[in-house]
C-alpha cells in the first residue's frame, strides 16, 4: 500500500453539488483531508474564513503568489482563488489523501506539477438541473447566475481533459463511487514504486 496520501482535485459547474459530495465524503471515511483555498470574493452568508475559505484582499493574494506560497492559482468570474501549499504537502506526507475543489484552470495546472492526481469532474444529472440549483440557491445575483451558466457552458468543452466523471445524481452513491476511484489510485504500480524496488531486492538475494 502506498504510505503518501494522493492528491485528488474535484471541479464541477458551479451548482453541480461538488460541496455537498465532498462534505458526505469527509463525514464517511476517516482519511480524507480538505484543502481550503484562498480567494478575493466577499463570503457568502454563512461562510466563515478559514472554513470555507481564507477570505483575502488582493494585494495579500498577490504576495501569496510572488511568495510561491500557492500550489496553483487561477481567476474565476473575476476573483482570484488559489491552493495553500503548506497544508496540502503536510497532509500528503502523513499519509492523508487531499481533496481540492477548484476549477478547471487550476486542475490542469495541478495535474502538470503533479502527474499522480487524480482528477475528477462531477456533473449534475442535466443540464436543466444545474440551471435550477443555481437558481434556487438564493444568494447569488441574476448577473452573477450568469455568469457562472456561461462559466459552464466553457468548462463542459474541457470536461474531457479529466480522469474520471461522476453523475451527481443519488449523492450516497456518488460518494461510493468516488472513494472507490480515490482509494484504487493507492494500488497503481507508479503509487508503488518502493513496494516494487523491495520485492526485486528481496527476490534477487534469493538467487
Ligand atoms: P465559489 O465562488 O462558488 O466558491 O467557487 C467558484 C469556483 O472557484 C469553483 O469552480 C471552485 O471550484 C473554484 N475554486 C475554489 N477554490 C479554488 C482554488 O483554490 N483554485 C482554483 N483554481 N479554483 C478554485
Amino acid at each position: 500500500m502506498n504510505k503518501k496520501g494522493v492528491m485528488v482535485v474535484l471541479s464541477g459547474f458551479s451548482g453541480s453539488g461538488k460541496g455537498t459530495l465532498m462534505k458526505a465524503l469527509l463525514e464517511r471515511y476517516p482519511n480524507y483531508a480538505l484543502s481550503i483555498s484562498c480567494t478575493t470574493r466577499e463570503p457568502r452568508p454563512g461562510e466563515v474564513n478559514g472554513r470555507e475559505y481564507y477570505f483575502v484582499a488582493q494585494e495579500e493574494f498577490l504576495r501569496m503568489i510572488r511568495e510561491n506560497q500557492l500550489m496553483e492559482h487561477a481567476c474565476y468570474c473575476g476573483q482570484y482563488y488559489g491552493t495553500p501549499r503548506p497544508y496540502v504537502e503536510r497532509q500528503l506526507a502523513e499519509g492523508k489523501d487531499v481533496l481540492l475543489e477548484i476549477d478547471i484552470q487550476g486542475a490542469l495546472q495541478i495535474k502538470e506539477k503533479y502527474p499522480d492526481t487524480v482528477l475528477v469532474f462531477v456533473m449534475p444529472p442535466s443540464a436543466e438541473e444545474l440551471k435550477n440549483r443555481l437558481c434556487g440557491r438564493g444568494t447569488e445575483t441574476e448577473e452573477v447566475i450568469a455568469a457562472r451558466l456561461h462559466r459552464a457552458v466553457e468548462e463542459a468543452q474541457d470536461m474531457d481533459r479529466y480522469d474520471y466523471l461522476l453523475v451527481n445524481d443519488d449523492l450516497d452513491q456518488c460518494v461510493a463511487l468516488l472513494h472507490g476511484v480515490i482509494q484504487s489510485q493507492h494500488f497503481r504500480t507508479s503509487s508503488q514504486k518502493s513496494t516494487i524496488e523491495e520485492m526485486r531486492k528481496e527476490l534477487k538475494s534469493f538467487t
